[in-house]
C-alpha cells in the first residue's frame, strides 16, 4: 500500500497545500526525502507566490495532482549538506527555482538547458525518481540536489531576491537567446505583474527603451516613476494604441489569461520579435497576416537552465536588481490568490515563511 505524504520519508515537513480545484490552501503534513550525498537541506525563509503556483492550485493547466505545496521562487538558508556537496556549506544563502531534477544526459542537459529535459521534476507538482510527489516553497524545509541550488548574492535582499529564482529568470532568458538586449532598441512589456515588472528593470539595465503594455490604469503613475518605464500605454484605449503602431522592436509577452495577439503585432516595426512567456491555459490565436506581412518573429520560452540562473543572479546583484514586493504571512495566502486573479498585484507577494509559517 502507497504510504502516506507524511510516511513516505524520513523528516517531517509543514507547510500549506491546495487539495482541490478551489485552490485553496490549508496547512498540510507532510515528509522530505532523507539528505543524499549530493542534497542540500535548506530552511526556508521566503517564497515568492507565482501566477503559475495559482494555475496549478486551480488546476487550470489540467495536470495537477492533490494535494500539492507550491512555491518555486524558494530562498533560504543551507542547514545540511551531503559528502559530495563541496560548492554549499551550512550557513550559505540560497535559492531554488522552477526545477530541482532532470536527467542530466539529454541535449538539453548536456547544454545547460535543464529547464527544456524531457525529463524534468518540477519543484511542485511532479513525480519524483522515487515515485513521490515533489512539494514547493510554502513550506518550512526543503531537500535538493545541489546542481538545482543557487548561490544567492550577498548583497541582495532575501525576501525582495527571492522572484528573482522564477519571475526574473523567465524574463532574462529570453531577453538573452532572443537578442532583445541591443541599447538604445525599444521593448514592450505586456502585462505588469510579477514577471512584467521584473522586465522593465532587466530592459533599463541593458539600455532599452521600455513601454508597458497594461490593462490596469491605476499601474501607470509607479510603471513611470518607480520602476523606470518610459512609457505606458493602456491596451483599453484605441487612441494611444493607434498611435504606438510600429513602434516596438521587441515584446515580452508575460499576460496570464488568453488575449489577443492581433494589437500587440501591430506594435512591432518591421522584423520586431514578440516573445511570450505567459501561460494562459487556452491556446492563443496565431494572426498570421501580420506575422507574414512585418516579417515578425513570435517565440516561446520558458524558465531557463542553471547556468543562465546563477549567471542571472549574479547580474541583478551586479545592477541591484529586486523585485518589489508585498510582504505576506502565510495565512494570507488565500487572499493573495484572489488579489492575483484580479491581476492586484505591485508586483509579486512573497510569503515571508520563516517568520509566519508554524504548526500550532
Ligand atoms: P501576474 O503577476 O499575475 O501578472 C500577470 C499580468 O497579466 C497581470 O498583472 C496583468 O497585468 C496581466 N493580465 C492578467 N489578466 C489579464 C487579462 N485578462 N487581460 C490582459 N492582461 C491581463 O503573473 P506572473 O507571475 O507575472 O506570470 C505571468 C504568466 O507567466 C502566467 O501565466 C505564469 O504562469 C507564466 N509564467 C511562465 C513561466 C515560463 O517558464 N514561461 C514562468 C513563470 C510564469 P496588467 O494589470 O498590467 O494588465
Ligand atoms: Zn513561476
Amino acid at each position: 500500500m502507497a504510504k502516506s505524504p507524511e510516511n513516505e520519508h524520513p523528516h517531517k515537513s509543514f507547510g500549506w497545500a491546495a487539495t482541490d480545484t478551489s485552490g485553496i490552501l490549508s496547512p498540510f503534513h507532510f515528509s522530505r526525502r532523507e539528505n543524499g550525498p549530493d542534497d542540500v537541506a535548506i530552511k526556508i525563509l521566503f517564497c515568492g507566490v507565482c501566477h503559475s503556483d495559482l494555475h496549478t492550485v486551480k488546476n487550470d493547466w489540467g495536470f495537477t495532482t492533490y494535494p500539492v505545496v507550491p512555491g518555486h521562487e524558494i530562498v533560504g538558508i543551507v542547514t545540511k549538506t551531503g559528502d559530495n556537496v563541496k560548492k554549499f556549506k551550512v550557513g550559505d544563502r540560497v535559492g531554488v527555482g522552477v526545477i530541482v531534477e532532470s536527467c542530466k544526459e539529454c541535449e538539453c542537459c548536456q547544454q545547460d538547458l535543464e529547464s527544456y529535459c524531457p525529463k524534468p521534476v518540477f519543484t511542485y507538482n511532479s513525480p519524483y525518481y522515487d515515485g513521490t510527489r515533489t512539494h514547493g516553497g510554502y513550506s518550512d524545509f526543503v531537500v535538493v540536489h545541489q546542481h538545482y541550488v543557487l548561490q544567492f548574492p550577498e548583497n541582495l535582499p532575501l525576501d525582495a531576491g527571492a522572484p528573482l529564482l522564477c519571475a526574473g529568470i523567465t524574463v532574462y532568458s529570453p531577453m538573452i537567446y532572443y537578442g532583445m538586449t541591443e541599447p538604445g532598441k525599444h521593448l514592450g512589456v505586456a502585462g505588469l505583474g510579477g514577471l512584467g515588472h521584473v522586465a522593465i528593470k532587466f530592459g533599463k539595465a541593458f539600455g532599452l527603451k521600455v513601454t508597458v503594455i497594461s490593462s490596469s490604469p491605476n499601474k501607470e503613475f509607479e510603471a513611470i516613476n518607480k520602476l523606470g518605464a518610459d512609457s505606458f500605454l493602456l491596451s483599453t484605449d484605441p487612441a494611444k494604441f493607434k498611435e504606438a503602431i510600429g513602434t516596438l522592436d521587441y515584446i515580452i509577452d508575460t499576460i496570464s489569461a488568453v488575449h489577443s495577439l492581433n494589437s500587440l503585432l501591430a506594435l512591432l516595426k518591421l522584423n520586431g520579435k514578440l516573445v511570450t512567456v505567459g501561460l494562459p491555459s487556452k491556446p492563443l490565436e496565431l494572426p498570421v497576416f501580420p506575422l507574414v506581412m512585418g516579417r515578425k518573429l513570435i517565440g516561446g520560452s520558458n524558465f531557463g537552465g542553471l547556468k543562465e540562473t546563477q549567471e542571472m543572479l549574479d547580474f541583478c546583484g551586479k545592477h541591484n536588481i529586486t523585485a518589489d514586493i508585498e510582504l505576506i504571512k502565510i495565512d494570507q495566502i488565500n487572499t493573495a490568490m484572489e488579489r492575483l486573479v484580479k491581476s492586484d498585484v505591485k508586483y509579486r507577494f512573497v510569503i515571508d515563511v520563516g517568520n509566519s509559517l508554524s504548526t500550532s
